[in-house]
């Protein structure tokens, strides 16, 4: 049975500006699901695994970059389900603490260069095609279970909120919510903030999971110059918060998310009592890619 029980509580967030704006805001711990399978990526394995058990399937094969958290939530939930794994790694052979960790959950890893990156189906088959055991998971693992695993957060919000925002990669999460939101009649705006440039194409992804984009909006303002790129004023911003809150952001997802949420704040883009929810969707790990930013004061 692939299952994990966890623990996501609701925190409220103080801050002056909250008080000035008359705004309540509250994070949802999903980074203390787990500390490998972390934030959305167990939401979003859950149900991946599961079919692939049905299937009788021995091998998990998925895709990231150098410092994926979802290889490192794949890695260990193999791991802990009794799968093997491998792990397409985008780009020349490199080593960080990231891959050494998938690599002590026994993940194999294959670098691969960019171009034959692309092809995702073409690696797979021509490396497992014909091994029965193989099972093929997408990059950041993209796929219809993964948004009805996502969707399952919504279920657990014991109270209304106005809006939910959430850091988007390739959109699945956020298109799991909408459909939470929508399946379970909750009365929030859901915002997606894409943390790459040229954002609005996860609207499509959105799109093709949830149908339309009613009650979403994306806010493609907020990527700092693309995805894993930072700029002093997001690590000041981080240093500041996690400081005040004791709630350890990283630069890559969840420090642009929240930004975001205190920007608009700022902006008077909500309206007198509203409650916003953010979703810290984990990937601390992201951070050790990232240290070197914050060592300069
Ligand atoms: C993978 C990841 C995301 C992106 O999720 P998508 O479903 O790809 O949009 C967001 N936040 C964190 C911390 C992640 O690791």
């Amino acid at each position: 049975m692939i299952d994990l029980e966890f623990y996501s509580p609701l925190e409220e967030i103080h801050n002056p500006l909250f008080e000035q704006k008359q705004v309540k805001v509250f994070i949802k711990r999903d980074d203390l699901i787990h500390p490998f399978i972390s934030g959305n990526k167990w939401r979003k394995l859950k149900y991946i695994l599961q079919k692939a058990s049905q299937q009788q399937k021995r091998h998990l094969v998925t895709f990231g970059g150098a410092y994926s958290n979802h290889l490192l939530a794949t890695a260990c939930a193999s791991a802990k389900f009794g799968f093997a794994s491998t792990g397409f790694v985008r780009g020349e052979a490199v080593e960080n603490d990231v891959l050494s960790i998938c690599r002590i959950f026994g993940m194999n890893l294959i670098f691969t260069s960019r171009s034959s990156y692309r092809d995702k189906q073409n690696l797979f088959k021509s490396h497992y095609g014909d091994n029965a055991d193989a099972y093929f998971i997408d990059e950041g693992g993209a796929s219809e279970e993964a948004v009805k695993g996502c969707e399952e957060l919504i279920a657990e919000l014991k109270e209304p909120f106005n809006h939910i925002f959430c850091a988007s990669g390739t959109g699945t999460t956020a298109a799991g919510l909408l459909q939470g939101i929508k399946n379970n009649q909750f009365c929030a705006h859901l915002h997606a903030v894409p943390v790459m440039k040229n954002g609005q194409f996860i609207l499509d992804e959105i799109k093709k999971y949830a149908g339309n984009e009613q009650g979403l909006t994306v806010h493609t303002d907020y990527h700092f110059g693309g995805y894993a790129k930072t700029t002093p004023k997001l690590i000041n911003f981080i240093r500041h918060f996690d400081s005040s809150t004791g709630i350890l952001l990283d630069p890559v997802y969840t420090g642009k998310m929240v930004f975001a949420v205190l920007d608009l704040i700022e902006k008077n883009t909500f309206t007198t009592g509203n409650k916003i929810l953010m979703i810290h969707t984990g990937g601390l790990f992201g951070l050790l890619g990232k240290l070197p930013d914050f060592r300069s004061p």
